[in-house]
């Protein structure tokens, strides 16, 4: 599967790469929303930071759904419920909060592979995960 990270700070994208790469996919690195809109095509599924250097993580999105359907997970910081839910309701279909506490791999591959491909091996763990209050 080939896999947009759309993430400006190196830390966390980097880490969504190679853990994704561990699972086998192809990761597409991309530091800005421009990025995504001029090379979405051909990707099965995006990682969308919503912090982006060149434009609101939420637009790119909006602008993204006018002329794909590929599925899109949003990161946002742990405790931005309102981007969480107008990212929802602006198509995404989960987010992924950044920075990551447990190694992302398990929850991005999961929801981005859902109606994709067949599950994988491990991804139903997440060691280190905080249990909700
Ligand atoms: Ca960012």
């Amino acid at each position: 599967m080939q896999i947009a990270v759309v993430e400006d700070d190196d830390g966390v994208g980097d880490a969504l790469v190679e853990a994704l790469a561990t699972h086998g996919h192809e990761a597409v690195r991309m530091r800005r929303g421009s990025d995504l809109l001029l090379g979405h095509r051909g990707m099965d599924a995006v990682i969308l930071d919503l912090g982006l250097p060149d434009a609101d993580g939420l637009q790119v999105l909006r602008q993204l759904r006018a002329v794909s359907d590929v599925p899109v997970v949003i990161l946002t910081a742990r405790d931005d419920e309102r981007s969480v839910v107008r990212g929802l309701r602006g198509g995404a279909i989960d987010n992924l909060a950044a920075p990551p506490t447990s190694p992302p791999s398990a929850r991005c591959t999961r929801t981005t592979c859902n109606s994709r491909c067949a599950p994988i091996p491990g991804s139903g763990t997440l060691p280190n995960l905080p249990e909700r209050e």
